[in-house]
């Protein structure tokens, strides 16, 4: 697997200081990750469509209904663009030209795979256990129906970039007097207290994988 950003299409030019190369860090950001956005072109215009997805080993794994435009558009081979991104705070500059983000974000370019019958359960799995670790095993079992209605794809991480920005802002010095509370706002993704289904037995407890987890 070439490291991130080694190709032409995946260097980062512009703040290329911002720019990760180990690949370690690219799985990181994948792994922390819930949400993907990905690009499919339907009609000559582009669409970019969130998915959940998931890591496994050295590809990017998510599914969806076998009837979607985006599945069978990307089923048929086409070119797409992958991004994963991790919002960690504002950058609360002095000014709104040096105000910023702090972030984590991975931009995966390929052509994606579809995951033969033989393996969908298993993605259905790696995926289903990337959102709540230990839920799959709790599940009623998929279907035969279920896995004709899905389509799993993969795209495998061949080319890719990683960027991830931290700290304050680069304020010019003539900016430092300005009379306004400059600085960094973390921001934290978490879960909140589990709200039972109306229909849920009563008897049954809120399951330690549930309970455990937090981001
Ligand atoms: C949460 C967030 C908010 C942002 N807000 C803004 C904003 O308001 N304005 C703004 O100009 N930019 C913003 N950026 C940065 C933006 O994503 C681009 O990096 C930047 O605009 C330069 O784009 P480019 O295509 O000109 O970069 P180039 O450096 O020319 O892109 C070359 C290659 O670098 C890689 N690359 C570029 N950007 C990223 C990325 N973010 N993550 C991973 N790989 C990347 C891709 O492989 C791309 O093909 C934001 C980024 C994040 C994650």
């Amino acid at each position: 697997m070439p490291d991130p950003g080694s190709t032409d299409r995946t260097r980062i030019r512009r703040l290329p200081e911002l720019a990760i190369t180990e690949q370690q860090k690219l799985y990181d950001v994948l792994d922390a990750g819930l949400v993907a956005h990905v690009s499919v072109l339907d009609g000559g215009l582009p669409y970019v469509v969130p998915v959940a997805y998931a890591r496994s080993e050295a590809r990017v794994l998510f599914h969806g209904s076998s009837g979607s435009r985006l599945f069978t558009t990307l089923a048929d081979g086409q070119p797409t663009c992958l991004t994963v991104t991790l919002l960690d705070g504002l950058v609360l500059a002095r000014s709104a030209f040096e105000s910023s983000m702090n972030y984590r974000s991975v931009m995966v370019l390929g052509s994606c795979s579809v995951v033969p019958d033989s393996d969908k359960t298993d993605a259905l799995r790696v995926i289903t256990d990337h959102l709540l670790p230990g839920r799959w095993d709790s599940l009623r079992p998929v279907t035969r129906k279920e896995l004709a209605a899905t389509l799993v794809l993969s795209l495998a991480l061949d080319e890719c970039s990683v960027k991830i920005r931290t700290g304050g802002s680069d304020e010019p010095v003539e900016d430092h007097n300005w009379p306004v509370w400059a600085g960094v706002l973390p921001i934290r993704e978490s879960f909140g207290e589990p709200v039972p289904m109306a229909d849920l037995d009563p008897d049954i407890d809120v399951p330690e994988h549930v309970r455990k987890m937090s981001r």
